[in-house]
């Protein structure tokens, strides 16, 4: 890259300094680097829901922590990000900006527009692929199209890219004469309770032990789940109880972890265990592609947030029924498995892949409410929640979506819960109210006997919700709103 004063590198959804192309491209001989990240309170992108916000805060905390070392100051602000990034390249005299691309449309406009404008006023800008294994527009079909069914898509992901391998960290920048002293405190952002400007009651607790944040947390994260969950992932990443799922998702969210570097690990992992791990590597790898293929929608999409991706389902008779909503968000629908979902989420940030389509099936066919209420509100209370992944999981679900799960495949909360959750340990850890019930009875407690009922200590209405809706019933409704579109 050829630029001879200032180079600035853009945060964005790449919060690390490892496996991260835009900031060694950025770092030349003896030029200072500047770092950016705008937190675009201007509408320009989906603005960040509240958990995720509380992530963000422990990711810059530990990006500013990390680009000190390489002797590159962060610099934060608010507002629109075009003018920010243009005042900051003339107050600092940049002549080279750097970013990792995007794939929501909201921000490849957003890009293009900003490129556009910093070429003509003569700035360097370049972009680079640092988000996903494989760009939706490398992953064509034969006629030259973009794929809407995951396993071709996989399978052409994979025959296509062979280097995969992640980028070392750079080595430190020029440091600068004297440090730009610009921008926003963090702290004044309000994404914590800890800072002054935070305005909301505290529900973070749940979230501060079990997401720290910065890359050495996502690295410790990965080789805890090699060490303890990757042996039996294939089959073990269906249990919710189960320590057989990674928890990377709101590392790989943020960025503070690549999805190169956790591929490369599962792969190093699998080749030390000399072939006991392949299916185990093949399925988390998978499930990285999914990650990918959900963007790959995402881009090619006309708006998977809002729109349909099949038409025909927007003539779909879905309920108005906010109490019904609030019992699913609060985790009190009569459902064990569900609401103990909705728990986990509301304490935690996250709930299991298993559960989260349990819980969204459950809004979408038993309560038949729209799934974009459900992907607003996973959006708010994911720590992991993701402009691609969220959207394009809610409109499988619900049968919306490409590739999806057809809308008469309505979930058994009942089946689900004693197939996936046998000992029904998942259960009582999020309904403890439950915990006494034997594990026969524990996902139909209003089916269980009055006396074991009462030696439980369960009053149904009282201590623990009656269903909200009859699942044979609902079932029936489900299938008949979908007959009206067919
Ligand atoms: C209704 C619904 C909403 C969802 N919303 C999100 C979201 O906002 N953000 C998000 O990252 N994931 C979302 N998912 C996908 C999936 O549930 C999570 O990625 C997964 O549970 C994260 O846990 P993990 O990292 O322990 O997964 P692991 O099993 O360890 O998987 C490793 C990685 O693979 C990717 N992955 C796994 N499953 C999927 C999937 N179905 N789709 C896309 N990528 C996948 C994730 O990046 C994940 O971190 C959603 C799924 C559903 C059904």
């Amino acid at each position: 890259m050829d630029h001879n004063a200032r180079a600035l590198i853009w945060f964005r959804e790449d919060l690390r300094i490892g496996d991260q192309p835009a900031l060694a491209a950025a770092i030349a001989p003896g030029l200072p680097v500047i770092a950016l990240y705008v937190l675009d309170t201007m509408g320009g992108v989906r603005s960040p829901g509240g958990a995720f916000r509380w992530k963000l805060h422990g990711a810059l905390n530990n990006l500013r922590a990390a680009l000190a070392t390489l002797n590159i100051p962060l610099v934060l602000q608010q507002g629109d990000a075009a003018e920010t990034l243009e005042s900051l390249i003339q107050t600092l005299q940049v002549d080279a900006v750097f970013w990792s691309r995007r794939y929501a449309p909201d921000a490849v406009a957003q890009d293009k527009a900003i490129m556009a404008r910093l070429k003509s006023l003569g700035t360097t800008v370049e972009s680079f692929n640092s988000k996903l294994l494989a760009e939706p527009w490398t992953v064509k079909t034969g006629a030259g199209g973009s794929f809407k069914v995951f396993t071709p898509f996989c399978r052409a992901a994979r025959a296509r890219h062979s280097d995969l391998r992640p980028r070392p960290a750079p080595d430190a920048a020029h440091p600068w004469d004297t440090p730009p002293d610009l921008g926003d405190d963090l702290e004044s952002w309000g994404l914590t309770p800890a800072s002054p400007a935070w305005t909301e009651p505290d529900w973070t607790e749940g979230l501060n032990a079990r997401w720290p944040g910065g890359e050495a947390a996502a690295k410790a994260r990965m080789h805890g789940f090699l060490e303890d969950g990757f042996k039996g992932y294939k089959d073990g990443r269906n249990l919710p109880a189960a320590p057989h799922v990674s928890g990377l998702s709101p590392y790989l969210a943020t960025g503070e972890i690549s999805p190169r570097q956790a591929r490369q690990a599962a792969l190093t992992a699998a080749e030390q265990a000399g072939g006991a791990l392949d299916a185990d590597f093949e399925t988390f790898e998978r499930e990285l592609y999914w990650r990918d293929f959900s963007h790959n929608l995402l881009f090619f999409g006309d708006d998977i947030t809002t729109k349909n991706h099949q038409p025909k389902f927007d003539t779909f008779p879905w309920a108005d029924d906010d109490a019904a909503f609030k019992a699913w968000t609060k985790g009190q629908t009569g459902y064990p498995i569900v609401d103990a979902g909705m728990r986990e989420l509301w304490h935690t940030g996250y709930m299991h892949n298993r559960i989260r389509m349990v819980t969204a099936s459950f809004l979408t066919k038993h309560l038949l409410i729209d799934w974009r209420r459900g992907e607003q509100w996973f959006w708010d209370t994911l720590v992991d929640a993701d402009p691609a992944s969220n959207p394009a999981n809610w409109q499988w679900v619900a049968g919306s979506g490409a590739d999806a799960a057809p809308y008469f495949r309505i979930f058994n909360p009942m089946t689900q819960g004693t197939k996936f959750d046998p000992d029904g340990q998942y259960v009582r850890q999020w309904v403890p109210e439950l915990a006494g019930l034997p594990d026969k009875h524990l996902n139909t407690p209003w089916e269980a006997p009055a006396l074991i009922l009462e030696k439980a200590g369960v009053k149904l209405g009282e201590t623990y919700p009656k269903p909200i809706v009859d699942h044979k019933a609902a079932r029936e409704r489900a299938l008949a709103a979908y007959k009206e579109i067919k």
